[in-house]
């Protein structure tokens, strides 16, 4: 038991499930309402061979298991291991609740919810929007009431900043119905933006009614306008493949051609998901790495065309989302490369000075948190994000609210 987690006091667990791994976090409530994380983990190749890593928030290892062949270990007896072993670090202090981040909720959920099985079966129907996340976001969910069915959980949704966003920015040009049975833009990193909204009035008082353009960019990576701390507009649509070309997925392209791809190349459904989703972006236009450090350090002329290609849509996205709030008034970097690559930023930068932008080159390099110079039209701003954090600060909330 470790010192830091001495006192009692409330703990909310922060699960962020994926297909074969499945990420997790604990808060422990820290004076004055905060919430602070004080163990980081993963259970990875969840199916073929689980493996349990655990780090205390100074990132020291604090525990590592494997499973044998033969032993129980699908996922709820995962998740029944996870929660027993995070019980044994709580030291007193009372789990609330888990908070999930999930990918869909859909368009009626425009806020964190307690879930229930009449909510799950909704989510549940969310799945053909979303196959690719929300399957496995909800069988965390399953395999965690299964295995700890006295326990509240949470759903904290990709999609729910986004729904008080004008309609013009959610309709797609398509006949009505389909519109009415979905077919519409939802907008995802909605926990990542929500915290940055939170989080930049607190650097900067002046910007909180203000038209801000935040630049997620990870290996996921969307851009969304906020204006007076609600989201306005986002580059992600349907799904979370719209926008800005990403570590391995196309971005925005033309429908034309996936047209195309099914009718000259005989591709179907599974093919040309493949393709947008794992075979595009910084890896399909360099043939090298979906790492943006790895394109960085490269010579090859590729390398550098899927650099440039990516600044370039970020650069013009700003645009567009400047144009959705009729204005501009600070620019946000966030997530892996955005709070980590001055390059990538000093790059964007440069594209922009037509706005007024000019970037002050040793902040830049520090990472910020200012890295425009004093005469930049607009100030330019690096804020790490913090979705673990923001869904449990909702989770928490969701169960006060119940
Ligand atoms: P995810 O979307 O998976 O949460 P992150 O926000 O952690 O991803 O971002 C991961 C990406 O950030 C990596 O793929 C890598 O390309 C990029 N990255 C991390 N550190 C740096 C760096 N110092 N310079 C450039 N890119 C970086």
């Amino acid at each position: 038991m470790t010192s830091q987690n001495a006192g009692g006091g409330n703990a909310i667990l922060v699960i962020n499930a994926g297909s074969s791994s499945l990420k997790f976090s604990v808060f422990r409530e820290s004076g004055a309402g905060g919430l602070r994380v004080t163990i980081n983990g993963q259970i990875s190749g969840i199916g073929t061979e689980p493996k349990f890593e655990a780090k205390d928030a100074a990132k020291n290892p604090l525990a590592e298991r494997v499973w044998a062949a033969g032993e129980p270990s699908d996922r709820t007896a995962l998740l029944a291991f996870l929660l027993e072993w995070i019980e044994g670090r709580l030291d007193g202090a009372k789990l609330l609740a888990a908070g999930h981040r999930v990918v869909h909720g859909g368009t009626r959920h425009a806020a964190p919810v307690l879930l229930t099985p009449a909510v799950m079966e909704e989510l549940e129907s969310f799945i053909p929007l979303a196959p690719l996340h929300q399957p496995h976001n909800l069988a965390a969910i399953r395999a965690l009431a299964e295995a700890h069915p006295e326990l509240p959980q949470v759903a904290c949704f990709d999609t729910a900043f986004h729904r008080g966003q004008p309609w013009q920015s959610q309709m797609f040009a398509i006949p009505r119905e389909l519109t009415d049975e979905g077919v519409r833009r939802y907008g995802f990193h909605g926990l990542s933006y929500e915290y940055i909204a939170r989080r930049l009035p607190e650097l900067a008082p002046e910007l909180a009614d203000g038209r801000v353009v935040v630049a997620h960019l990870g290996s996921g990576a969307s851009m969304c306008a906020i204006h007076a701390g609600r989201s306005v507009d986002s580059t992600m649509g349907f799904t979370a493949l719209d926008g800005l070309p990403m570590g391995t997925r196309c971005g925005n392209i033309d429908p034309g051609v996936l047209i195309y791809l099914m009718r000259q190349k005989g591709m179907g459904a599974d093919a040309i998901e493949k393709l947008l989703y794992n075979k595009s972006g910084l890896l399909g236009v360099s043939g090298l790495s979906n790492d943006m450090r790895a394109l960085l350090d490269s010579e090859d002329p590729h390398a550098e065309e899927a650099v440039e290609l990516f600044c370039f849509r970020i650069a013009k996205e700003t645009g567009a989302l400047a144009a959705s709030m009729g204005g501009i008034d600070a620019l946000v970097f966030t997530a892996g490369i955005g709070e980590r690559s001055a390059p990538v930023r000093a790059r964007v930068g440069d594209k922009l000075a037509w706005l007024g932008v000019i970037l002050d080159p040793a902040a830049n390099e520090a990472n910020g948190p200012l890295i425009s110079a004093p005469n930049s039209r607009i100030p330019v701003y690096v804020i790490p994000t913090d979705e673990e954090q923001m869904i449990a600060l909702h989770s928490r909330k969701a169960l006060e609210t119940a």
